[in-house]
């Protein structure tokens, strides 16, 4: 494409290039629905160069003291902080999602990640085990160059999420950010040129995930994959890398449950805002929403007109006005599949309690991607809509009769991301998490996390864990040597 839009290009040994076919695609402004960029549309070229810059610059990153690599990825995040109003505008307008979230979300997040991480470089250490045989000691090395990919609902959070660790456990890395949002990752690109980052330690290749995610996840100088994005692409990654034995961390999709038992009564106003917030952040995009609450049949009724009360309440609006809490879906064709999913909910016999058509608002946003707050009830737990990722701010509302029967309700789906638990019995509470079939669970909350616990899904959620010493270990091999 041609015209007067920025031309955001890629990352590659440490200089920003064109891509080789020198072809861009356009970059839209959800909000609006109009093109104010153009992206690197690169292909197996571009993805062969990054990796020989990745490949070329894996053992002089390796040789470094992690204090060093650590003070690098400081640097990043001071640099990322002392543009954080930049960065959360881009990411505002690349992403549709409120300017008021990048600002005290997603930027200090992906800023908070580089930090992290530097930490885990510093404290990361070698077993050792004394005594039994002799002395041996378990180095962990770093693997060489790797690809790190990212979806586009929490674009440079999700990024710097794999970044961090694989530049801390001393790799170098190829990432490919989704071409939906590739604002903030290029502005990222641009801050490592300025701080002089070794070249061809981080290289960033934008484009299309079918023409690039295949040359670069089975690249044979690519050691591992860190994926996260939709179930069916990770099944194709794994498809291609598993004869090439090569390492691979999935993060897929979710269909997650709030559980809400009657005996969180007395806290019912404080499940319903919990829950609310658990299904409507970020516009619903964000793998962990819980979009299925399971309610005790007892207090069904009054926390259903609290959930729907408290949705209703919110407003979809100019991502880029302060004061907005709710913004514009990514893509056209996202919205077109969420509204697909919506008349499959009719369709399924589901009663509409509120939203479930596009909105349009006055002046610049006339033409943006706006879906409000959409919730059903009525439809029952093995529905296509009860156990299908939606993705979107639809949520599901279903009463429940007893403990066993919310168990079946919440573990009837193919995923295993995450849950939610709103009681005050403890004991329910324990007997709850042990056998809610996913990777994280909550009691009485939703999405709050120290960065040092793993995170991952079961099921087809996906395969490994990321988060602390796990993404460490991901991003290392682990070799034994014996002291006789
Ligand atoms: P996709 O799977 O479509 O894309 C994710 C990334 O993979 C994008 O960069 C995409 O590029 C790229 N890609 C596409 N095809 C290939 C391929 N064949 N090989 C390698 N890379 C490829 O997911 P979405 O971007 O639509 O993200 C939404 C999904 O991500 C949801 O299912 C959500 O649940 C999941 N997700 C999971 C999280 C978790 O931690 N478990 C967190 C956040 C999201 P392109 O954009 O060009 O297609």
């Amino acid at each position: 494409m041609r015209g007067p839009w920025p031309r955001l290009d890629n990352l590659i040994g440490g200089e920003l290039r064109p891509p080789v076919g020198g072809r861009y695609l356009p970059v839209h402004e959800p909000a609006t629905a109009g093109v104010y960029a153009q992206v690197a549309d690169s292909d197996a070229a571009d993805i062969d160069a990054a990796v020989r810059a990745a490949r070329d610059a894996a053992p002089g990153w390796a040789a470094l003291a992690p204090s060093a690599r650590a003070r690098w990825l400081e640097q990043l995040a001071d640099a990322i902080e002392a543009r954080l109003d930049d960065f959360a505008a881009a990411e505002s307008k690349d992403s549709g999602k409120p300017l008021a979230t990048a600002r005290t979300v997603d930027i200090p997040r992906s800023i908070h990640n580089f930090r992290h991480f530097a930490a885990e470089a510093r404290t990361f250490g070698a077993e050792s085990y004394a005594g039994e045989v002799g002395l041996e000691v378990v180095l962990r090395q770093p693997l060489g160059a790797v690809a790190c990919i990212s979806p586009w609902n929490l674009p440079l959070y999700l990024l710097s999420w794999k970044l961090a660790p694989a530049l801390a456990a001393g790799n170098t890395v190829v990432a490919k950010p989704s071409e939906l949002t590739p604002a903030t990752a290029s502005m990222l690109a641009e801050l490592c040129v300025a701080i002089g980052l070794p070249p061809g330690v981080l290289n960033l290749v934008h484009g299309l995930g079918a023409k690039v995610g295949p040359p670069l996840t089975t690249h044979r100088d690519i050691k591992a994959v860190s994926f996260t994005g939709s179930t069916a692409t990770g099944a194709a990654i794994a498809q291609g890398c598993a004869p090439l034995f090569r390492k691979l961390s999935l993060e897929l999709g979710g269909k997650n449950a709030s559980v809400v038992f009657a005996d969180a009564d007395a806290d019912v106003d404080a499940a319903v805002a919990e829950c609310v917030r658990a299904a409507f952040s970020n516009q619903g995009q964000i793998c962990l929403c819980g979009s299925r609450v399971l309610v005790e049949k007892s207090i069904y009724r009054r926390f259903l007109d609290a959930f729907v009360e408290q949705a209703r309440a919110i407003v979809p609006g100019d991502p880029a006005d302060p004061a907005t809490r709710f913004g514009a879906l990514v893509s056209q064709a996202h919205l077109d599949k969420v509204l697909g999913c919506i008349e499959l909910a009719h369709t399924e016999g589901g009663r509409l309690l509120l939203g479930g058509e596009r909105v349009r608002l006055d002046g610049r946003c006339e033409d943006g991607w706006f879906l409000p707050p959409t919730v059903f009830d009525q439809l029952s737990f093995d529905c296509r809509t009860n156990r299908e990722e939606i993705f979107g701010p639809v949520v599901t509302l279903l009463p429940f009769d007893d403990e066993a029967q919310a168990l079946a309700y919440a573990n009837g789906t193919d995923y295993g991301l995450a849950a939610s638990v709103f009681t005050r019995d403890l004991d329910r509470a324990r007997r709850m998490a042990e056998r809610l079939q996913a990777g994280l669970v909550w009691i009485n909350g939703w999405m709050r996390r120290d960065l040092r616990v793993p995170f991952g899904g079961v099921k087809r959620s996906g395969l490994g864990r990321e988060g602390g010493a796990e993404a460490m270990r991901f991003f290392t091999e682990a070799k034994s040597v014996h002291f006789g």
